[in-house]
Protein backbone atom coordinates (compact mmCIF):
# COMPACT_ATOMS: atom_id res chain seq x y z
CA UNK A 1 0.00 0.00 0.00
CA UNK A 2 1.00 3.37 -0.21
CA UNK A 3 3.10 5.84 1.92
CA UNK A 4 1.89 9.42 0.78
CA UNK A 5 4.54 12.70 2.11
CA UNK A 6 2.50 15.89 1.22
CA UNK A 7 4.73 19.35 1.25
CA UNK A 8 2.75 21.95 2.93
CA UNK A 9 4.53 25.80 2.78
CA UNK A 10 2.95 27.82 4.75
CA UNK A 11 2.55 31.74 2.46
CA UNK A 12 0.08 35.15 3.07
CA UNK A 13 -3.48 34.15 3.05
CA UNK A 14 -4.78 34.81 -0.79
CA UNK A 15 -7.70 37.05 0.43
CA UNK A 16 -4.47 39.59 1.23
CA UNK A 17 -3.81 42.38 -0.78
CA UNK A 18 0.47 42.10 -0.28
CA UNK A 19 2.19 45.06 0.06
CA UNK A 20 5.68 45.57 -1.09
CA UNK A 21 8.06 47.06 1.64
CA UNK A 22 9.34 50.08 1.72
CA UNK A 23 12.90 49.02 1.03
CA UNK A 24 11.75 47.48 -2.33
CA UNK A 25 13.33 43.91 -1.21
CA UNK A 26 10.61 42.09 0.05
CA UNK A 27 6.54 41.94 0.99
CA UNK A 28 5.43 43.22 4.15
CA UNK A 29 4.56 40.45 6.41
CA UNK A 30 4.06 42.06 9.54
CA UNK A 31 0.12 41.34 11.00
CA UNK A 32 -0.75 39.36 7.84
CA UNK A 33 -2.86 36.61 7.77
CA UNK A 34 -1.12 33.74 6.89
CA UNK A 35 -2.48 29.98 5.57
CA UNK A 36 -1.85 26.73 3.74
CA UNK A 37 -0.67 27.23 0.37
CA UNK A 38 -4.05 26.98 -1.08
CA UNK A 39 -2.70 23.92 -4.26
CA UNK A 40 -1.30 22.26 -0.93
CA UNK A 41 -4.61 22.02 0.66
CA UNK A 42 -5.98 20.22 -2.69
CA UNK A 43 -2.74 17.86 -1.78
CA UNK A 44 -3.70 17.52 1.44
CA UNK A 45 -7.46 16.59 0.37
CA UNK A 46 -6.38 13.97 -2.69
CA UNK A 47 -3.88 12.14 0.01
CA UNK A 48 -6.85 12.12 2.63
CA UNK A 49 -8.99 10.74 0.64
CA UNK A 50 -6.55 8.06 -1.16
CA UNK A 51 -6.14 6.99 2.63
CA UNK A 52 -10.26 7.15 2.84
CA UNK A 53 -10.95 4.65 0.17
CA UNK A 54 -8.08 2.41 1.47
CA UNK A 55 -5.49 3.25 -1.29
CA UNK A 56 -2.78 4.76 1.21
CA UNK A 57 -1.90 3.46 4.36
CA UNK A 58 -0.02 6.59 5.96
CA UNK A 59 0.37 10.51 4.94
CA UNK A 60 2.75 12.71 6.52
CA UNK A 61 3.08 16.20 5.86
CA UNK A 62 6.00 18.01 6.09
CA UNK A 63 6.98 21.53 5.84
CA UNK A 64 10.33 23.82 5.63
CA UNK A 65 10.24 26.56 7.21
CA UNK A 66 10.23 28.89 10.77
CA UNK A 67 8.42 27.71 13.74
CA UNK A 68 5.04 29.21 12.67
CA UNK A 69 4.74 26.83 10.07
CA UNK A 70 3.63 24.60 12.46
CA UNK A 71 0.29 26.22 11.92
CA UNK A 72 -0.29 24.84 8.58
CA UNK A 73 0.56 21.50 9.91
CA UNK A 74 -1.61 21.41 12.50
CA UNK A 75 -4.03 22.53 10.18
CA UNK A 76 -3.31 19.40 7.76
CA UNK A 77 -3.59 17.20 10.65
CA UNK A 78 -6.96 18.40 12.06
CA UNK A 79 -8.02 17.75 7.69
CA UNK A 80 -7.07 13.57 8.38
CA UNK A 81 -3.17 13.38 7.69
CA UNK A 82 -1.51 10.94 10.46
CA UNK A 83 1.73 12.63 11.60
CA UNK A 84 3.71 15.74 10.19
CA UNK A 85 7.42 16.93 10.06
CA UNK A 86 8.20 20.19 10.77
CA UNK A 87 12.09 21.27 8.53
CA UNK A 88 12.58 24.27 10.92
CA UNK A 89 15.02 26.62 8.84
CA UNK A 90 14.90 30.47 9.71
CA UNK A 91 14.48 32.79 6.72
CA UNK A 92 13.58 32.22 3.15
CA UNK A 93 14.48 28.73 1.93
CA UNK A 94 14.33 28.75 -1.81
CA UNK A 95 12.92 26.14 -4.10
CA UNK A 96 16.18 24.14 -4.86
CA UNK A 97 16.97 24.10 -1.12
CA UNK A 98 13.12 23.16 -0.23
CA UNK A 99 13.40 20.57 -2.91
CA UNK A 100 17.08 18.75 -1.41
CA UNK A 101 15.48 18.76 1.98
CA UNK A 102 12.29 17.14 0.87
CA UNK A 103 14.43 14.42 -0.86
CA UNK A 104 16.52 13.93 2.37
CA UNK A 105 12.90 13.37 3.98
CA UNK A 106 11.88 10.96 1.27
CA UNK A 107 15.16 9.13 1.67
CA UNK A 108 14.12 8.89 5.38
CA UNK A 109 10.51 7.94 4.86
CA UNK A 110 10.62 6.11 1.44
CA UNK A 111 7.38 7.33 0.37
CA UNK A 112 5.54 5.82 -3.20
CA UNK A 113 4.37 9.52 -3.67
CA UNK A 114 4.82 12.87 -2.72
CA UNK A 115 2.35 15.15 -3.58
CA UNK A 116 2.96 18.90 -3.76
CA UNK A 117 1.07 22.09 -5.09
CA UNK A 118 1.77 23.26 -8.60
CA UNK A 119 2.98 26.46 -7.26
CA UNK A 120 3.53 28.32 -3.72
CA UNK A 121 1.14 31.62 -4.72
CA UNK A 122 3.34 33.62 -2.53
CA UNK A 123 7.16 32.94 -5.01
CA UNK A 124 5.19 31.46 -7.60
CA UNK A 125 8.10 29.55 -8.33
CA UNK A 126 6.19 26.59 -10.00
CA UNK A 127 9.81 24.42 -9.47
CA UNK A 128 9.86 22.35 -6.17
CA UNK A 129 7.78 18.79 -7.41
CA UNK A 130 10.06 19.36 -11.08
CA UNK A 131 13.17 19.49 -9.14
CA UNK A 132 12.34 17.13 -6.44
CA UNK A 133 11.59 14.48 -9.33
CA UNK A 134 15.00 15.10 -10.76
CA UNK A 135 16.71 14.91 -7.81
CA UNK A 136 15.15 12.16 -6.39
CA UNK A 137 15.36 10.43 -9.59
CA UNK A 138 11.74 9.05 -10.17
CA UNK A 139 8.81 10.21 -12.69
CA UNK A 140 6.83 13.06 -12.19
CA UNK A 141 3.93 14.26 -13.30
CA UNK A 142 2.70 17.79 -13.16
CA UNK A 143 -0.29 20.19 -13.16
CA UNK A 144 -2.88 17.43 -12.33
CA UNK A 145 -5.79 17.53 -12.46
CA UNK A 146 -7.45 13.82 -12.15
CA UNK A 147 -5.85 11.16 -10.76
CA UNK A 148 -6.62 7.23 -9.90
CA UNK A 149 -4.77 4.03 -8.88
CA UNK A 150 -3.54 1.98 -11.68
CA UNK A 151 -1.81 -0.90 -10.86
CA UNK A 152 2.03 0.06 -9.28
CA UNK A 153 1.25 3.90 -10.23
CA UNK A 154 -0.97 6.70 -11.34
CA UNK A 155 -3.31 7.32 -13.96
CA UNK A 156 -3.80 11.21 -14.10
CA UNK A 157 -4.66 13.69 -16.49
CA UNK A 158 -2.45 16.97 -16.97
CA UNK A 159 -4.31 20.51 -17.50
CA UNK A 160 -2.11 21.64 -20.65
CA UNK A 161 -2.41 24.41 -22.93
CA UNK A 162 -4.35 22.32 -26.08
CA UNK A 163 -6.69 20.30 -23.20
CA UNK A 164 -5.89 17.85 -20.86
CA UNK A 165 -3.17 15.31 -21.56
CA UNK A 166 -3.03 11.44 -19.79
CA UNK A 167 -0.64 9.60 -18.35
CA UNK A 168 0.74 6.72 -16.43
CA UNK A 169 3.56 7.24 -14.10
CA UNK A 170 4.83 4.59 -11.63
CA UNK A 171 6.02 4.58 -8.46
CA UNK A 172 7.61 6.13 -6.23
CA UNK A 173 6.88 9.10 -8.07
CA UNK A 174 6.07 13.06 -7.79
CA UNK A 175 2.97 14.35 -8.47
CA UNK A 176 2.15 18.61 -8.64
CA UNK A 177 -1.71 19.15 -8.34
CA UNK A 178 -3.93 21.73 -10.23
CA UNK A 179 -6.72 23.46 -8.25
CA UNK A 180 -9.38 21.38 -10.18
CA UNK A 181 -8.19 18.10 -8.72
CA UNK A 182 -11.15 18.32 -5.84
CA UNK A 183 -12.34 20.43 -3.86
CA UNK A 184 -10.25 20.55 -0.01
CA UNK A 185 -12.52 19.93 3.27
CA UNK A 186 -12.61 22.15 5.95
CA UNK A 187 -11.15 21.04 9.46
CA UNK A 188 -13.97 20.35 12.43
CA UNK A 189 -13.53 21.96 15.69
CA UNK A 190 -13.38 18.73 17.19
CA UNK A 191 -11.03 17.50 14.68
CA UNK A 192 -8.54 20.98 15.53
CA UNK A 193 -8.67 19.47 18.81
CA UNK A 194 -7.81 15.98 18.81
CA UNK A 195 -4.77 17.50 16.18
CA UNK A 196 -2.98 18.82 18.96
CA UNK A 197 -2.62 15.42 19.88
CA UNK A 198 -1.24 13.85 16.88
CA UNK A 199 2.44 13.27 16.22
CA UNK A 200 4.71 16.78 15.12
CA UNK A 201 8.39 16.29 14.69
CA UNK A 202 10.72 19.06 14.41
CA UNK A 203 13.88 18.29 12.94
CA UNK A 204 16.66 20.83 10.89
CA UNK A 205 17.40 20.53 7.50
CA UNK A 206 21.27 18.87 8.66
CA UNK A 207 18.97 16.04 10.12
CA UNK A 208 18.27 14.99 6.16
CA UNK A 209 21.90 15.63 5.28
CA UNK A 210 21.19 19.34 3.59
CA UNK A 211 23.37 22.48 4.34
CA UNK A 212 20.79 24.93 3.20
CA UNK A 213 22.13 27.79 1.11
CA UNK A 214 20.44 30.18 -0.69
CA UNK A 215 21.44 30.93 -4.33
CA UNK A 216 18.92 33.50 -4.93
CA UNK A 217 19.26 37.10 -4.29
CA UNK A 218 16.14 39.20 -4.61
CA UNK A 219 16.81 42.77 -6.20
CA UNK A 220 13.99 44.44 -6.47
CA UNK A 221 10.47 43.37 -5.31
CA UNK A 222 7.88 45.78 -7.45
CA UNK A 223 3.79 46.67 -7.22
CA UNK A 224 1.95 45.70 -10.21
CA UNK A 225 1.55 49.37 -12.34
CA UNK A 226 -1.60 51.33 -11.26
CA UNK A 227 -4.22 50.51 -13.98
CA UNK A 228 -5.37 53.93 -15.70
CA UNK A 229 -9.63 54.54 -15.26
CA UNK A 230 -11.92 53.82 -17.66
CA UNK A 231 -13.70 56.15 -19.75
CA UNK A 232 -17.57 55.52 -19.81
CA UNK A 233 -18.79 56.45 -23.70
CA UNK A 234 -22.60 57.32 -24.58
CA UNK A 235 -22.74 54.92 -27.77
CA UNK A 236 -21.15 53.05 -30.34
CA UNK A 237 -20.14 56.31 -32.64
CA UNK A 238 -17.97 57.56 -29.37
CA UNK A 239 -16.33 54.52 -28.05
CA UNK A 240 -14.64 53.86 -32.23
CA UNK A 241 -13.97 57.83 -32.21
CA UNK A 242 -12.29 57.53 -28.87
CA UNK A 243 -10.74 54.32 -29.59
CA UNK A 244 -9.40 56.28 -33.28
CA UNK A 245 -8.39 59.11 -31.00
CA UNK A 246 -5.72 56.91 -29.01
CA UNK A 247 -4.24 55.10 -31.66
CA UNK A 248 -5.66 51.82 -30.90
CA UNK A 249 -7.99 51.75 -34.04
CA UNK A 250 -6.89 52.70 -37.26
CA UNK A 251 -8.54 55.16 -39.52
CA UNK A 252 -9.11 52.80 -42.77
P1 LIG B 1 7.08 26.37 -5.67
O1 LIG B 1 8.00 25.53 -6.49
O2 LIG B 1 7.80 27.23 -4.66
O3 LIG B 1 6.09 27.16 -6.50
O4 LIG B 1 6.21 25.37 -4.76
C1 LIG B 1 5.53 24.24 -5.31
C2 LIG B 1 5.08 23.31 -4.21
O5 LIG B 1 6.23 22.79 -3.52
C3 LIG B 1 4.22 23.93 -3.13
O6 LIG B 1 2.85 23.99 -3.52
C4 LIG B 1 4.43 22.95 -1.98
O7 LIG B 1 3.66 21.76 -2.14
C5 LIG B 1 5.92 22.59 -2.14
N1 LIG B 1 6.73 23.51 -1.32
C6 LIG B 1 7.31 24.67 -1.71
N2 LIG B 1 7.94 25.26 -0.67
C7 LIG B 1 7.74 24.46 0.40
C8 LIG B 1 8.11 24.52 1.77
N3 LIG B 1 8.83 25.54 2.25
N4 LIG B 1 7.74 23.51 2.58
C9 LIG B 1 7.01 22.46 2.10
N5 LIG B 1 6.62 22.36 0.82
C10 LIG B 1 6.97 23.33 -0.02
Amino acid sequence: MLKVIVGVKRVIDYNVRVRVKSDGLGVDLDNVKMAMNPFDEVAVEEAIRLRERGLAEEVVVVSVGGSKSQDVLRMALALGVDRAILVECEGEVEPLQVAKILRGVCERESPRMVLLGKQAIDDDSNHTAQMLAGLWDCPQATFVSSMEVDGDGVRVGREVDGGIEKIWVGYPCVVSVDLRLNEPRYASLPNIMKAKKKPLEVISALDVGVSVENRLEVVRVEEPPERARGVRVGDVKELVSGLRASGILSED
